[in-house]
């Protein structure tokens, strides 16, 4: 913290304390320069609120929850680790916090899980993608599998190289 006497920017926290029920952190600190001392107090940032809108014009509160289980569902028993599950998770739950400020169409969260997990595993992409994407039509869905193979061939044609 720059110090508000000499702006010097090292301290010593000499006191902390908990107050407003444990919301608020109460720190005094000592100017590592000038020795004066000040306070700073720490506190929870604020979530905003993000509201999902879903196709039908219904909307519902963000819930990583909802997310989890869409993810859980589409790697089913694919040889998916938990923790990299919850990591996409994670990494989806940032984006759109970073991304929205109030509200989040779903049509964007199922594009984002899915382009998570086309990196993660395929089958699970293409089972998520298939079921909640909605494909404008199946030569999409086509295109999409046909896109996936060559990828996948690449990756074997690259790998032969090695
Ligand atoms: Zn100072």
């Amino acid at each position: 913290m720059v110090c508000p006497f000499c702006a010097h920017n090292d301290d010593k926290v000499i006191d902390s304390r908990a107050s407003d029920g444990g919301k608020v952190i109460r720190r005094r600190r000592q100017c590592l320069k000038c020795k004066k001392r000040f306070t700073t107090y720490e506190r929870v940032e604020e979530l905003t609120r993000l509201t999902v809108i879903k196709r039908d014009g219904t909307r519902v509160a963000f819930s990583r929850e909802n997310i989890l289980r869409g993810v859980q569902a589409a790697c089913g028993k694919r040889p998916v680790p938990e923790d990299a599950r919850q990591r996409v998770v994670d990494e989806i739950e940032e984006e759109v916090y970073r991304t929205y400020e109030r509200e989040v169409p779903s049509a964007e969260i199922g594009q984002l899980v899915c382009l998570k997990l086309r990196d993660l595993d395929e089958v699970a992409y293409i089972r998520f993608a298939s079921e909640h994407r909605r494909f404008q039509d199946v030569g999409e869905l086509e295109r999409e599998v046909k896109e996936l193979t060559s990828r996948v061939k690449d990756v074997k044609e690259q790998a032969k190289l090695f």
